[in-house]
């Protein structure tokens, strides 16, 4: 069935299907997750554009795909529609961004039990960034909550949800030491989190510090990657100091090179990102968490070319 046509058929599951194993099932089995990030379209054609991609990736059967929570107004009903729609027109496990950004606690629990009212049991529980500066001050809602670990108490408390959270292999911007992000990164972990992802990082090493950083203090949560396949060098040097990520400079230098050239930084963006995905499963990371803009052609080729599939046990390979 064309992309554009199945998009908006209606799909109904079947009953008789066994349920797939959620995220932490997966997890605590020690199989691998392999999962697509999309945010909410602002248009009708980008709309079309994301369930163009949502179901190239269905067919891949992903542990899960996730939806990014808005900084503000409309863009959040729209995730709140869109992981709705997965849940109920596609054979896709949604797991729900939120933030604590602007909302009262009252509304933080409508949101969540619109999430249970549509099936959804999966949560990315976050604080957010400050609405306009995302390295601004943070400032609560004076009915709201202040960090995530306190969303992941509210989620554990509301009902039977898979909660994740965020990591920062290059260690939140905010953070004045290692040892304060650490110590609260593992308050999220003792509020329940099931398991993390971790902002994008382009060096193998930030993400491979933080996990033996984590160990050190006994925290064993699962934190699975963020692969963000590098293939623009204007749009990748806008999202690296948003993130405060660290960028190889010989890999800046030769997408700088292919600036001209789409094709070109396409197919160093895909190596790039493929080498070290590569080297993380080998490590022993516990899947992959692809960020796709709503596009899939990259992600999936990373994919196609590691080779590997979701439910193998993530344990390290030997070269
Ligand atoms: P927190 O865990 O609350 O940490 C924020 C800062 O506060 C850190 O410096 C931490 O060390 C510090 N801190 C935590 N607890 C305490 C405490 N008790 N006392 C003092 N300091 C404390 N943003 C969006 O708006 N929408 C999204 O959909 C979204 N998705 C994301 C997905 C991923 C995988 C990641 C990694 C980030 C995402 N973000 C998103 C961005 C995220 O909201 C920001 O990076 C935010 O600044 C941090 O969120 P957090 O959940 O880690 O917050």
């Amino acid at each position: 069935m064309p992309a554009a046509l199945a998009a908006t058929a209606e799909r109904p599951r079947t009953s008789s299907a066994p349920a797939p194993l959620g995220v932490r099932d997966l997890l605590a089995q020690g199989r691998r997750t392999f999962s697509f990030e999309f945010f909410p379209p602002k248009t009708d054609a980008g709309e079309r554009t994301l369930w163009a991609a949502i179901r190239r990736i269905e067919a891949l059967a992903p542990s899960f795909v996730s939806v990014t929570y808005g900084a503000g107004g409309s863009s959040r009903s729209r995730t709140v529609e869109v992981t709705k729609r997965i849940a109920a027109e596609t054979t896709l496990r949604p797991v729900a961004h939120l933030t604590a950004v602007g909302h009262s606690v009252a509304e933080l629990r409508h949101i969540i039990g619109q999430y249970a009212d549509a099936g959804i049991r999966d949560v990315l529980a976050l604080r957010g960034d400050p609405p306009g500066d995302p390295k601004g001050e943070w400032t609560p809602h004076p009915n709201g909550l202040t960090h995530a670990h306190e969303l992941v108490t509210l989620l554990r408390r509301l009902g039977d949800f898979t909660v994740g959270v965020a990591a920062f292999p290059e260690r939140h911007p905010r953070s004045p030491s290692w040892t304060e992000d650490i110590r609260h990164f593992a308050a999220k972990c003792h509020a329940g989190a099931d398991y993390a992802i971790t902002q994008m990082f382009f060096h193998a090493e930030d993400y491979l510090r933080l996990r033996d950083r984590l160990s050190a203090v006994g925290c064993l949560t699962p934190v699975i990657p963020e692969i963000m396949p590098a293939t623009d060098f204007r749009q990748i040097r806008r999202f690296a100091e948003l993130s405060d990520a660290r960028f190889p400079d010989a890999l800046a230098q030769r997408l700088e090179a292919a600036k001209d050239n789409p094709a070109d930084g396409h197919r160093i963006g895909v190596e790039y990102a493929t080498a070290m995905s590569e080297r993380l499963l080998a490590e022993g990371a516990p899947g992959l968490h692809y960020i796709t803009l709503n596009k899939s052609t990259a992600t999936l080729e990373i994919h196609q070319n590691l080779n590997v599939s979701q439910n193998h046990p993530a344990t390290t390979i030997t070269e």
